[in-house]
């Protein structure tokens, strides 16, 4: 995969809260895994359990990411956080063209927060442990970016690609936000506790196949003016972002951590499923073979 160097980093999408995360007053206490919170959230599916949490040393977090990636900086693409930005561009401008003539509603574009360790959201307090998360209630994805350190050395999941599929998951949890698919899965697991890791299963399966749609038109995406964001994009790409699906699933998990696989815990599909699906998204390119909901997963 290559970034186009003449595409403009749309910095607009991305707001840099690195640096501000430890000082809301909870001193970098972890979120207790399978908590409440977790319940709200809706993560990648990696949580890496008894995450180092330092105290935030304080500062402002660097130089602003606008002015990192402003076509200014002639080594923007080498800067993680711009092409992370130029990543979330390419998968909103995606979905701000199709989401209206595939599921016949507007798409409403959101940020994606950078944070380091922690951070303060409408879904209460988290930190990087639970991995990058999507929040229904203020409708943002965060993400500390030291997380594709952790997929990469834990999981090996190293590739480039598995970053804007980690991303593009976490915005199809937004498309079901705005779909109302995320509030009548959180009813029907009310309803239905038994069920409810299930559920999770079937939603996150499909954020996988909405992941899978973006990149198979991930090629044709511009930046506001019409210039390509991608350079070049290959089936090698589109490989990393299986396996690092593959990575995640929940079985992989399970084994890495050395606990026996029990599937009535599974809440994100096991790798088979994983890739399974990003493979129906992008095989098909359409958001409307993403139903996880109906028959078999
Ligand atoms: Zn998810």
């Amino acid at each position: 995969m290559e970034l186009n160097k003449d595409a403009e980093i749309d910095t607009s999408q991305v707001t840099d809260a690195r640096g501000s995360g430890g000082s809301s007053g909870f001193g970098g206490i972890p979120i207790p895994v399978g908590g409440g919170l977790l319940g709200t959230l809706l993560v990648i599916g990696l949580v890496i359990a008894g995450a180092f949490i330092a105290p935030n040393l304080g500062g402002e977090g660097g130089p602003g990411v606008a002015q990192a990636c402003s076509t200014a900086n002639p080594d923007r693409l080498s800067v993680p956080e711009c092409r992370n930005t130029l990543y979330v561009n390419s998968i909103q401008a995606y979905w701000q063209s199709a989401m209206p003539e595939t599921f016949g509603k507007p798409y409403k574009q959101t940020d994606t927060v950078f944070f380091s360790q922690a951070v303060s959201t409408g879904c209460g307090n988290a930190d990087s442990g639970v991995g990058p998360f999507y929040c229904p209630l203020d409708q943002l994805v965060y993400i500390d970016l030291s997380f594709y350190d952790e997929l990469a050395r834990r999981f090996g999941a190293d590739g480039a690609f598995a970053q804007p599929y980690v991303l593009a998951h976490e915005y199809g949890h937004h498309l079901q936000n705005l779909l109302g698919t995320a509030a009548d899965v959180r009813r029907q697991q009310e309803r239905d506790p038994g069920n409810a890791n299930e559920l999770s299963v079937r939603m996150e399966l499909q954020a996988d196949c909405l992941a899978g749609v973006w990149a198979s038109h991930a090629a044709g995406t511009t930046d506001t003016k019409g210039v390509p964001i991608f350079k070049s994009l290959t089936q090698a790409d589109i490989n990393e972002a299986l396996e690092a699906a593959a990575a995640i699933g929940d079985d992989a998990i399970q084994k890495k951590s050395g606990t026996q696989v029990d599937e009535s815990k599974f809440t994100h599909g096991t790798s088979e499923q994983r890739r399974s699906w990003f493979s129906t998204g992008y095989k098909s390119g359409d958001g409307k073979s993403c139903d996880t909901f109906s028959g078999a997963v």
